[in-house]
């Protein structure tokens, strides 16, 4: 349940708020979390109660509704603190609620978001199998209409939230003489139903606090005003609604960590000697240091524009996968350099940096691999220049 207080903020004050709740609860809590192996029921609770679960859902379905901007500046600064935090809403405020907000029914709008603005129907996305990863089109989970249901059969892996989500939003084979995108339907299946189990896996390379986990659907009987919008064959088209969203708030997220990253190492550079002086007065490691930030700036700055766009209504979604393939890759470079500079404090003890260096390794991985988008980027820039001469979103006065 959102606070009353929350939901009169102005953006400064909720700004205000959520920059606080990071330096004053998320960040002393990371060593507690680490020892646990997942976030404490009571800064869930503080999360629900400070909207983070509503971020980007409109007010009219109980939400915060900020915009795209304002949403990228929230996440700047709730993401200092390990992106684990950030992965237990991350699947509600972008993949999950805007393909609903865009292509649900009414009822299911009303059913679901404000369930999830208050952080009390927490949704995962399940869309990736073993068998279909970057390949996403030819996922083999099928579900076959059944007098008023869908018979639903197959596993998924790699779901963030699986584990505790009330609610999969599920991909599947609607036609099964349909092999690619075409014969695909987005599915609301409750975790609850008989026939869905969900495992974790035994190892997490980063993220352990909050593991990914498996999906399995067995003879799962799902009601067919679950399908969403009342539409087959149009679910990938759907979840490429909340993918942009999600990649924007993941390019947000690699900022986020950068900053953090680079405030750590430059205070322990400050306080570290050696030959006679802090280790901060070296050329190497002021070069070092210099580059990050204006790499991280860079992508700071890409994170925003990209969002001024969206907020004008143009979804730029060239922009957008710009934004995760450089911000995810800015971010793996500065903890990696990061960890050089602080030396065997880097690889031995506590410290939060080697462990968010392993956090961002994922954000290479997920809402699309780098080497997809570039391909994707590559293929996008060759099809445009051949048809008007420009590059894809570039909006440029012709
Ligand atoms: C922490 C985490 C959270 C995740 N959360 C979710 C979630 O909530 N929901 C969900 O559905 N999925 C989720 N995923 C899955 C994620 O989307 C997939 O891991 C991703 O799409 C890659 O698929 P794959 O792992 O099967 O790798 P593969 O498809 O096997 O690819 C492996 C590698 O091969 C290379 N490669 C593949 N294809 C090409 C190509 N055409 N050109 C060049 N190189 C290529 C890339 O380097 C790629 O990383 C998550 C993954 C992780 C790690």
């Amino acid at each position: 349940m959102i606070d009353q207080d929350v939901l009169r903020c102005d953006f400064p004050a909720y700004l205000r708020k959520i920059a606080d709740f990071t330096d004053d609860e998320l960040i002393p809590t990371e060593p507690e979390m680490v020892d646990a192996g997942a976030v404490p029921e009571r800064i869930l609770d503080r999360m629900a109660a400070l909207g983070l679960f509503g971020i980007s859902i409109p007010r009219a379905y109980g939400g915060l509704e900020w915009t795209m901007e304002q949403q990228v500046r929230l996440t700047f600064e709730f993401t200092r603190a390990s992106c684990v935090y950030r992965s237990r809403f991350s699947t509600v405020i972008g993949l999950c609620s805007q393909a609903i907000l865009d292509h649900g029914t009414e009822e299911q709008r009303r059913e679901m978001l404000p369930a999830m603005a208050a952080g009390e129907l927490v949704t995962a996305f399940a869309l990736t199998e073993e068998e279909a990863g970057s390949d996403a089109a030819h996922l083999r989970t099928t579900a076959i209409r059944d007098g008023a249901d869908y018979l639903v059969n197959g596993s998924k892996r790699y779901i963030t939230n699986a584990a505790w989500a009330d609610a999969f939003l599920t991909f599947a084979r609607t036609d099964p003489d349909e092999p690619g995108a075409a014969g695909v339907s987005a599915l609301i299946v409750d975790a609850r139903a008989p026939g869905v189990s969900t495992a974790l896996p035994r190892y997490m390379n980063g993220h352990a606090e909050a593991p990914v986990g498996e999906i399995r659907f067995r003879g799962v009987r799902v009601p067919a005003g679950q399908l969403l919008g009342g539409v087959e064959g149009q679910g990938l088209k759907m979840a490429l609604r909340g993918i942009n969203h999600a990649r924007l708030h993941v390019a947000a997220t690699c900022v986020g960590q950068a900053t953090r990253m680079l405030e750590e190492t430059t205070a322990h550079l400050n306080g570290r000697e050696q030959f006679g002086g802090p280790l901060a007065d070296l050329g190497a490691v002021r070069s070092t240091l210099g580059e990050s930030y204006a790499e991280l700036e860079a992508g700071r700055a890409l994170v925003m524009e990209s969002a001024r766009t969206f907020d004008r209504g143009e979804v730029p979604r060239h922009r957008i996968a710009a934004a995760k393939l450089y911000c995810s890759e800015m971010a793996s470079r500065v903890a990696d350099r990061c960890v050089q500079l602080l030396g065997g404090a880097g690889i031995v003890g506590p410290h939060p940096v080697p462990r968010m260096w392993r956090d961002v390794r994922a954000l290479r991985i997920y809402e699309g691999s780098s080497p997809i988008h570039q391909r994707n980027l590559g293929r996008a820039m060759i099809e445009q220049v051949r048809a008007d001469g420009t590059l894809p979103d570039t909006f440029r006065a012709r």
